[in-house]
């Protein structure tokens, strides 16, 4: 199973260039797109669920053509969006009851089966008889679970699904997703490092509409070894190490600036050599490529 993407681009009509030429494999198991707001994540996420239309370019999952078989596509696909807009004011089981029917799931004791399954793997099934539109932020996304597995899905994607839960439901929506893609192609796009740290066995990094990075978060962690160094210093001095160093990320840790560089000799200056982590190498290729 590998869903491979050729050369995709994607201009709006206002000219700004969402895609721009991306060629991405994606194996099956959990696969990070990491990219700052405004990157072009939900471009390419809305245009793999065949919800808006590329310029040019292929992609392929397997041997459905997305680009133009997007019935095929869709049989096979779960989608859980930023945002689902306005829940109507039913309950969780007769919503996702609704949802296995419009799937296709037509048999009703089957669907009945599948619908108290699912409910029950997202740990929603105690809730199942309240309305979704009062549910919280993590027990709504984890609705969209539900929804996006109707189907035995082959490919799922999933947009910023963390943004906005607190750190509880953030851990039990990190959990349930963890479970589902070891067969399937289960695609994340985020703007969270920590988000494809704990989930992803493969990533991509994209901004500005252009693949920066693809591979193992491994190998991009360790092409920087050596080369990332850190100090904490006063607020006062951010301008003069701005001016001497390659900062590539600051952070404030108890009020003070902790700046961490990028230098393939040792700084000195107090500095302290550090092992380099995700947030490191996104914030790097971010920079590099402005
Ligand atoms: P991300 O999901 O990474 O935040 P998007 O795919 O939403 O990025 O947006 C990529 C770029 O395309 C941004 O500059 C955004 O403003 C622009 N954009 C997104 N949707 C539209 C649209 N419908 N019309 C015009 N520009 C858009």
């Amino acid at each position: 199973m590998e869903l491979q993407i050729k050369n995709l681009s994607k201009t709006y009509p206002n000219g700004v260039k969402a895609l721009d030429n991306i060629s991405l494999n994606i194996p099956a198991g959990m696969f990070g797109l990491l990219g700052p707001n405004g990157a072009g994540k939900s471009t390419l996420m809305r245009t793999l669920a065949t919800l808006q239309e590329a310029d040019s370019g292929s992609v392929m999952l397997d041997d459905i053509d997305i680009l133009t078989q997007k019935h095929e596509l869709r049989k096979v696909l779960g989608y859980l969006p930023q945002e689902f807009g306005v829940y109507p004011k039913v309950s969780a089981i007769d919503l996702l009851n609704h949802m296995a029917l419009l799937k296709g799931i037509s048999n009703k004791k089957e669907r009945k089966e599948i619908v108290n399954a699912l409910l029950e793997r997202v740990n929603l099934f105690q809730h199942r008889k309240k309305a979704v539109s009062g549910f919280s932020g993590g027990m709504r996304q984890r609705f969209g679970i539900a929804q996006a597995l109707l189907g035995n899905p082959k490919l799922i994607i999933v947009d910023e699904p963390t943004a906005g839960l607190d750190p509880g439901e953030r851990n039990r929506f990190y959990n349930l997703l963890s479970e589902i893609g070891a067969n399937i192609i289960v695609i994340l796009s985020t703007h969270i490092v920590e988000d494809v740290r704990e989930l992803c066995s493969n990533m991509a990094v994209i901004n500005s509409g252009k693949l920066l990075y693809s591979g193992t978060p491994s190998v991009a962690t360790d092409a920087l070894q050596n080369r990332i160094f850190e100090k904490v210093i006063e607020k006062k001095d951010l301008p003069h190490y701005h001016n001497d160093f390659n900062i590539i990320s600051t952070k404030l840790i108890g009020g003070k600036p902790v700046i961490h560089i990028y230098s393939e000799t040792d700084p000195a200056e107090g500095f302290r050599m550090v092992s380099p982590n995700l947030e490191d190498v996104f914030f790097k290729q971010i920079l590099e490529a402005d």
